[in-house]
């Protein structure tokens, strides 16, 4: 018998990531798991320090460039125990699986605001405050700031509340990178719904004029440097539309890479270095990538 029999989850073996990434790009993932509550969640993680296995968190794989060759264990938290989202007076507590757009909407629906500026950005909430995503118009904003307190696993899958003074956060950054977030309580305000829907129309309409929708990407690729957008300083090295393999970076925001079909994720690397080494030439800055390269 095999150590997932009789686990209570979906399982799938050699499940493609390239599926689960936004950049369409990844190796298979020997095995895929989604399990159904936080006993098989435990179940899971235990088995794996056991027997030393590397395992890798997905959420929508909106920021993860695979360059492994091997990924023997893949774990999403989508089944409806970790997506689930429920309001307390002011409060959301969203399980780690819910989507940006569900949790946003639920904001919406009852009058809480400031998660607005979410919208249009296709992650979790785990991954979105694991990697405290934010915007930096019209201002800078970030996730982080609206958590209250995030319930996590540990790799001995014990489970724990880290309440707001044991978390911090910085760009496009957390401490939470040695636990399986489980689910996280925001912290929002009452806010005119009319408001709200047009906040998130503002926001929408932003990310529509700015950035390339609808096609394989992971968004940002490098973090901004110092407050100056890595878009700005490659487009100023005139990289627009520079290609190699199918991988070529946007004509509409330079920060951006596209798969247009059939990149590597060495063709996104070799991209991406061709990127840095011109912005340190030109502007003696060191471009650090967003991008989670796994
Ligand atoms: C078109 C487009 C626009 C974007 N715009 C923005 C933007 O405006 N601002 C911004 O900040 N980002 C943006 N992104 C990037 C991305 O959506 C965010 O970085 C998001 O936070 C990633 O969430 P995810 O659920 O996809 O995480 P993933 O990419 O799946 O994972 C990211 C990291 O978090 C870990 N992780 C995920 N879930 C968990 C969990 N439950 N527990 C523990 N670890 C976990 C993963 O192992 C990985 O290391 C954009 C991406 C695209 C494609």
């Amino acid at each position: 018998m095999s150590w997932y029999t009789g686990l209570h989850a979906k399982i799938l073996f050699d499940e493609p990531l390239a599926k689960h990434t936004t950049l369409r790009v990844g190796p298979l993932a020997k095995i895929w798991i989604e399990p159904y509550e936080k006993e098989s969640l435990r179940a899971i993680l235990c088995h794996a320090k056991a027997k030393k296995i590397d395992y890798l968190v997905v959420g929508c794989g909106s920021k993860m460039l695979i360059k492994k060759q091997k990924v023997p264990l893949a774990i999403r938290l989508g089944s409806p125990q970790f997506t689930a989202c429920k309001v307390d007076d002011i409060d959301i507590i969203a399980g780690s699986g819910t989507k940006l757009a569900a949790l946003v909407n639920s904001a919406y629906m009852h009058g809480l605001g400031g998660l607005e500026f979410l919208s249009g950005i296709p992650a979790t909430a785990g991954g979105a405050v694991m990697l405290n995503a934010g915007v930096g118009w019209p201002e800078r904003i970030e996730l982080g700031s609206f958590v209250y307190e995030v319930e996590v696993m540990d790799k001995n899958g014990k489970i724990k509340v880290l309440p707001q003074n044991r978390l911090s956060f910085s760009y496009r950054s957390s401490n939470l990178r040695p636990y399986i977030i489980l689910s996280v309580r925001f912290k929002l305000f009452k806010k005119n719904k009319e408001n709200i829907k047009l906040k998130i129309r503002k926001f929408l309409e932003y990310r529509k004029k700015t950035q390339e929708l609808g096609c394989f990407s992971a968004g940002c690729i490098f973090k901004n440097v110092n407050g100056i957008s890595s878009g700005r300083l490659i487009d100023e090295c005139g990289l627009k539309g520079r290609q190699i393999g199918d991988a070529v970076i946007s004509k509409k925001h330079a920060n951006f890479i596209i798969n247009r079909g059939s990149a590597t994720a060495n063709d996104i690397v070799s991209l991406m270095r061709v990127m840095k080494a011109a912005v340190r030439k030109r502007f003696k800055l060191n471009l650090e990538p967003e991008v989670k390269i796994i």
